[in-house]
């Protein structure tokens, strides 16, 4: 019997255990398979102890306690429940699990399952054409310039937006390594200056048509949006994350009620008043900051190209900008001709020279740039020189 502990309490993970449970375990025995025993929950959060529908409910760190001493011989993480952002790959691998031990599970996208669809239903990790998030920009620049902002768009100087067609063929080719992905965020630098938008988001429900795909916007520019890009977003079930800063205060009733009006779901982030800085012009010698970054589940696609997160392709702004030379590793090109679902999955679960260079977060007051930027507007030492 394989012994194996769910990711998630949610109604993904209960799912799955009745998948296994009432139709997996039962074809598997007609193909000489392993059955499954499902035998714990796991879940994100750190110290949780209960029991839920007869299993115990681990966190990671108890898990990996119990796997070590052989009783677990995997994990699942039903697609339903790894998405977005939540990373507990990063967590597990840390904490000591074999990512060959990480298996995630296909869609349920019916009630009547093949026995074909059955036996390949939970796949390894590393080979399953499955990512939990995107992101990518469909403009670099931006017309608030944050100081401190992650994707360095206070310092792109000219207006930078893809060549759709260019795009378009990029994301086909993502598609042969990468057929299904969990949450998709269009962004920027500030994506409403992209006269296209439209035909990214038609394109990226065309390719994805499961994913939850959000725009990601300051909204400065929400109100004056023509009515095509309200029924685009209605049509291809695009939604928005409004991330709210001290200038818009006012404006955010407004166009919650406009997105509301038009049919079109708005989530809308507490209006920051603080920014972290967590950049450094030094490497640190010994830096596991890696396995707790926010950003390292942030996976980017840009030109043709896929990075653990936005830094390895936006850090070209900082260095122009600044004349500094900071690493730009860890752009995965996707026309290598030797790249593998696997090992396109192997890099972006492993942590890279730029991450050097990232810190503990210190957080600083939200403030536009004016003008010229200055190194102190993104590192803690630049307030020093
Ligand atoms: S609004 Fe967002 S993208 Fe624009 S500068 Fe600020 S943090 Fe960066
Ligand atoms: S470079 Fe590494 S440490 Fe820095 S933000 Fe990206 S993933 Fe995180």
């Amino acid at each position: 019997m394989f012994q194996v502990a769910l990711y998630g309490t949610g109604e993904g993970g209960i799912l799955m255990r009745r998948i296994i449970e009432e139709a997996y375990n039962e074809v598997a025995g007609r193909h000489q398979g392993d059955r499954m025993s499902v035998a714990a929950w796991v879940t994100d959060r750190e110290g949780s102890s209960s029991v839920m529908d007869g299993l115990a409910v681990l966190d990671i760190e108890r898990f990996r306690a119990l796997y070590s001493k052989g009783l677990f011989h995997g994990i699942i993480l039903p697609r339903e429940e790894f998405f977005g952002m939540a990373q507990p790959i990063i967590r597990l691998l840390h904490s000591g699990v074999d990512v060959r031990d990480i298996y995630v599970s296909k869609r349920v996208t019916t009630t009547e399952f093949k026995e074909g669809e059955l036996l390949s239903f939970f796949e390894p990790y590393l080979s399953a054409k499955y990512l939990p998030y995107l992101e990518f920009h469909v403009a670099d620049h931006c017309n608030l310039r944050c100081k401190a902002c992650e994707h360095y768009s206070g310092l792109v100087t000219e207006p930078h937006v893809p060549e759709f067609s260019c795009f378009a063929k990029d994301m086909q080719r993502l598609q042969s390594f990468i057929d299904d992905i969990g949450m998709i965020r269009i962004l920027g630098g500030e994506p409403l200056l992209n006269p296209d938008i439209n035909d990214y988001m038609t394109l990226t429900r065309e390719l994805y048509p499961y994913a939850v795909i959000c725009v990601v916007t300051n909204g400065l520019r929400l109100l004056e949006m023509p009515e095509d890009f309200f029924r685009t977003m209605r049509e291809q079930r695009v939604h928005v994350h409004l991330s709210a800063y001290p200038p818009m205060r006012e404006r955010i009733p407004a166009m919650e009620a406009k997105l509301r009006e038009e049919g079109i779901l708005c989530i809308t982030s507490p209006v920051s008043e603080t920014f972290q800085m967590n950049q450094s012009l030094d490497a640190a010698k010994n830096s596991d900051y890696f396995y707790k970054c926010f950003q390292s589940r942030c996976h980017n696609f840009y030109e043709g190209k896929l990075a653990i997160c936005p830094l390895p392709f936006m850090t070209k702004y900082f260095n122009a900008y600044f004349k500094q030379c900071l690493p730009e590793d860890g752009q995965i090109d996707l026309y290598d001709g030797s790249l593998t679902t696997e090992e396109l999955k192997i890099r972006l679960l492993t942590p890279l020279e730029r991450c050097r260079y990232c810190r503990n977060p210190v957080p600083v007051e939200w403030k536009q740039i004016r003008k010229q930027s200055v190194l102190s507007d993104w590192i803690e030492e630049g307030k020093k020189q």
